[in-house]
């Protein structure tokens, strides 16, 4: 059986400066109102306390500027981990983070430069102030029990556009065939990703693959950045596709794409592969 979270894992927060609280074991669920946590910490030995008795556990986030970014499953996850591969700079970050196995993907742990605010992308969620996020030791009621995965830092972060891609933050896939949780993911899927010396360039690949050259017969009004030509993803007759020459971003006005594409997400759906996969292949 296991034990739930353990006092070293709420002290070593504790040490950083951030407020731990304590949730009953399996559950979620806060033992006691823990609003005031978001601006002062508990005591050590509040900790010793709370954590004597098997409890799971959760980080109050905002406290201290803590900003945890959620990736919900491992593909979005081990995407985002080939594009901070593309700068030295991301690549220390997503190194350096301190890193928690959740049930379905990854905790990546920073410190915001201000106040972090909670924001909600698809597949991603970013949980600043007010929110609580489960820590190592805490066990999920599936009995998955949350582990440190990697990195013992908190980087500084002044922008979310510093380690997360623009096109994380607006397009979704909801049609996208079904995604690896992380334990479906081998070792060796996410050492590849560590120690693959094949560097990908996404400006590059950007700068390779226009929207307006990957679809046919895309009228750009003169003067304008705005292109229109037949949607490649339903029979269209009027042309109802929609091209954003200037952002590179793309959408059927009928309804076939639920948020903008981009190059690489135009690439995936029109060759039936992941954005990972794309990504892999337009590097090529
Ligand atoms: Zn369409």
């Amino acid at each position: 059986m296991t034990k739930g979270v353990q006092i070293h894992t709420a002290l070593w927060f504790f040490n950083h400066g951030f407020s731990v609280i304590p949730q009953y074991i399996h559950t979620k669920t806060p033992k006691f109102r823990w609003g005031k946590y978001q601006t002062q910490r508990p005591t050590e030995n509040e900790l010793r306390r709370w954590f004597s008795i098997p409890s799971n556990g959760a980080i109050v986030c905002g406290a201290n500027n803590l900003m945890v970014i959620d990736f919900d499953d491992a593909s979005m996850f081990t995407e985002w981990l080939m594009w901070t591969n593309m700068t030295p700079k991301t690549r220390f970050i997503a190194n350096s983070a301190y890193k928690v196995r959740t049930a379905r993907g990854v905790h990546v742990y920073t410190r915001s430069a201000s106040k972090p605010r909670n924001l909600h992308y698809p597949g991603i969620d970013i949980k600043g102030f007010g929110g609580l996020v489960t820590i190592p030791g805490s066990i999920h009621p599936s009995g998955f029990v949350y582990t440190e995965y990697g990195g013992t830092d908190f980087p500084i972060i002044s922008d979310l556009s510093e380690i997360l891609p623009s096109w994380m933050m607006i397009t979704s896939e909801p049609e996208k065939p079904q995604r690896k949780t992380i334990d479906q993911l081998s070792a060796a899927d996410i050492l590849n990703m560590d120690t693959d010396n094949t560097f990908v360039d996404l400006e590059l690949i950007k700068r390779n693959y226009r929207i307006e050259n990957m679809l046919q017969d895309v009228i750009i009004d003169s003067g304008s950045h705005w292109g229109l030509t037949r949607c490649p993803f339903h029979d269209d007759n009027s042309p109802s596709f929609w091209v954003d020459t200037a952002k590179q971003l793309c959408g059927c006005f009928s309804g076939c794409t639920s948020a903008p594409l981009d190059a690489i997400n135009l690439y995936a759906r029109l060759h039936g592969l992941s954005n990972t996969e794309a990504i892999k292949e337009m590097g090529k």
